[in-house]
């Protein structure tokens, strides 16, 4: 019983981390960046095509973000700072090209249902695009 305590918690330490706020945030941080992974995964096999939606650059975002704060103002860590210094550009750049994409669908006359830009034919119902 006193082996597990022990790895639990041992010497003020909880799975021998010694945490803080900015450990949590790190965290935090290390979680949301490496959900978007599931996301992704699980949009793929659903469409068993290669998916990559929207709340993948998302959480993209915001867990790179985190982590630039964790390298930034906990760790002052040149190599953590520059890892997660830029790659905001990209996130953001997929998220504003993911939303002009789904603004340039248009509503098919057959069945209503939206046809994605460039499309001769509505792929619902078959229709012939406007
Ligand atoms: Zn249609």
């Amino acid at each position: 019983m006193n082996f597990i305590t022990d790895l639990v918690w041992h010497n003020d330490k909880l799975f021998g981390i010694t945490w803080n706020a900015w450990k949590v945030v790190g965290f935090i941080g290390n979680a949301i960046f490496f959900s978007r992974f599931i996301v992704q995964w699980y949009a793929t096999e659903k469409k068993k095509q290669v998916i990559v939606p929207s709340a993948f650059w998302w959480l993209s975002l915001i867990g790179s973000v985190t982590l630039l704060a964790y390298g930034l103002f906990y760790l002052k860590d040149s190599v953590v700072i520059f890892a997660y210094a830029f790659t905001w550009i990209p996130y953001i750049r997929n998220l504003i090209i993911h939303k002009q994409h789904k603004a340039a669908h248009t509503d098919c006359v057959g069945c209503g249902q939206k046809i994605p830009p460039q499309s001769n034919y509505c792929p619902n119902c078959g229709v012939k695009a406007d």
